[in-house]
């Protein structure tokens, strides 16, 4: 992989035409590292939000030792990263195949179910391969509610009078027990982890032997831009401010005797990873990029994320309308001929921005490589290596981490 030691250095060496991706692994490391500081329990990586060979293996190296996994490939992609690290097969649905990979090939012994036909499956495979039931640890999915950028409840989850049949059910069949949640992701109130949480005491007051384990799923949210024309002085959480009010609530709702994991994605690598966009045409307000909803960026249009930016003006383009010092912002419109290819939110850009300049596009790490398609022939995928953080480098736009945030 090429490095540079800024985004400005890496466009206007390349002059790309293509999307290049602005890998920079010092920041995953220590994104990483803030989380695992942050939070007293185990820490289990959500790979489905980047499950890229490079991602997994400076997270392990940064001290990640158990991974959340949802499929054979996912198990496959840890195991060759870190052959020595844990796996928690946390899909509450699962192919009957893929339950006996995991326990026989993968040596995986934690699950997470949310219905009594799942309990079946998993039974059939544990006694075929004759594992002591104890051996296992099945974690009770329970439904939630709250407001997330995505509601992750509509799909997964069993209500608290079914989630306390199932975990006696399952205590019954010898099965290590657990109560898990995940409240969606980019969820910016605390209150949702409380609510969950409150759930979880309910169902723990009416079963009839106690869980092993605690599992509060993912969500946590990650710093993304903010338009300041809708600013609702909500700032998003910080991780160890998010930590705290959590850790305060299993105390009140008497939970904190329970060893407890979690199952962080996004909050670990949004940061990591920009993409190096290039301005194809500028049509009053409207910008058209050579990436968009069916590439790299997806997740921003279906989560209406507002991504922070910064403008590369190509030297070469002498003539320029507006002031390189007034921001306004444009409508994104993507590569495809889709007409539902255009951002759900704006950027923030210079009004000079034109035709054939770069705009680097960060805090892209999460949901964005394993949702690219090839749709109508575009496909990114050109890596360069990045020293300098994305907010630590001049032009930023649309910004307002806590650190950015004083200034207006
Ligand atoms: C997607 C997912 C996560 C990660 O969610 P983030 O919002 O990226 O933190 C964690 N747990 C489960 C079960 C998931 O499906």
């Amino acid at each position: 992989m090429q490095a540079f030691a800024t985004a400005r250095d890496a466009a206007l060496a390349l002059r790309p035409d293509e999307p290049v991706y602005g890998f920079r692994p010092s920041v995953l490391k220590a994104d990483a590292r803030s989380f695992l500081e942050a939070f007293g329990g185990r820490t289990a990586y959500a790979v489905k939000t980047n499950g890229e060979p490079m991602i997994l293996k400076v997270l392990a190296e940064a001290g990640i030792d158990t991974f959340d996994v949802a499929s054979p490939a996912e198990f496959a992609a840890v195991r060759s990263v870190a052959p020595n690290a844990g796996m928690l097969y946390m899909h509450p649905v699962k192919a009957q195949s893929h339950i006996r990979l995991a326990l026989e090939q993968y040596g995986i012994r934690t699950l997470a179910l949310d219905h009594e036909d799942e309990v079946a499956k998993i039974v059939r495979i544990v006694r075929a391969l004759d594992i002591p039931p104890p051996e296992v640890t099945l974690f009770v999915r329970l439904l939630t509610k709250g407001a997330a950028a995505y509601e992750l409840s509509k799909k997964f989850g069993a209500g608290p009078a079914h989630a306390v049949e199932l975990l006696n059910r399952i205590a019954g069949l010898g099965f290590k027990t657990g109560i898990a949640f995940h409240v969606g992701s980019q969820v910016e109130d605390p209150d949702t982890f409380e609510r969950a949480l409150a759930s979880t005491a309910w169902v723990r007051s009416r079963i009839k032997t106690d869980i092993a384990e605690l599992d509060i799923g993912g969500g946590f949210p990650a710093q993304y831009g903010v338009d300041p024309r809708k600013s609702n002085g909500a700032p998003t959480p910080t991780v160890p401010e998010l930590m705290t009010r959590i850790a305060a609530d299993t105390v009140e709702w008497g939970l904190d005797d329970l060893p407890i994991v979690a199952e962080p994605g996004r909050v670990i690598v949004a940061r990591c990873l920009s993409v190096l966009v290039r301005v194809m045409l500028k049509k009053g307000q409207r910008v058209y990029i050579n990436d968009g909803v069916w590439s790299s960026l997806s997740d921003s249009w279906t989560g209406k994320l507002l991504l922070p930016t910064r403008l590369i003006p190509d030297p070469a383009r002498s003539r320029r309308n507006g002031s390189p010092d007034r921001i306004v912002p444009f409508r994104i419109c993507g590569a495809t001929c889709d007409s539902v290819d255009i951002l759900s939110r704006p950027f923030l850009l210079p009004e000079t921005v034109d035709t054939g300049d770069w705009i680097e596009i960060g805090h892209i790490g999460a949901y964005s490589l394993g949702l690219r398609t090839r749709f109508n022939g575009f496909y990114p995928d050109t890596f360069v290596e990045i020293a300098t953080p994305f907010e630590e480098e001049a032009g930023v736009a649309g910004f307002a981490a806590p650190e950015m945030r004083g200034g207006h």
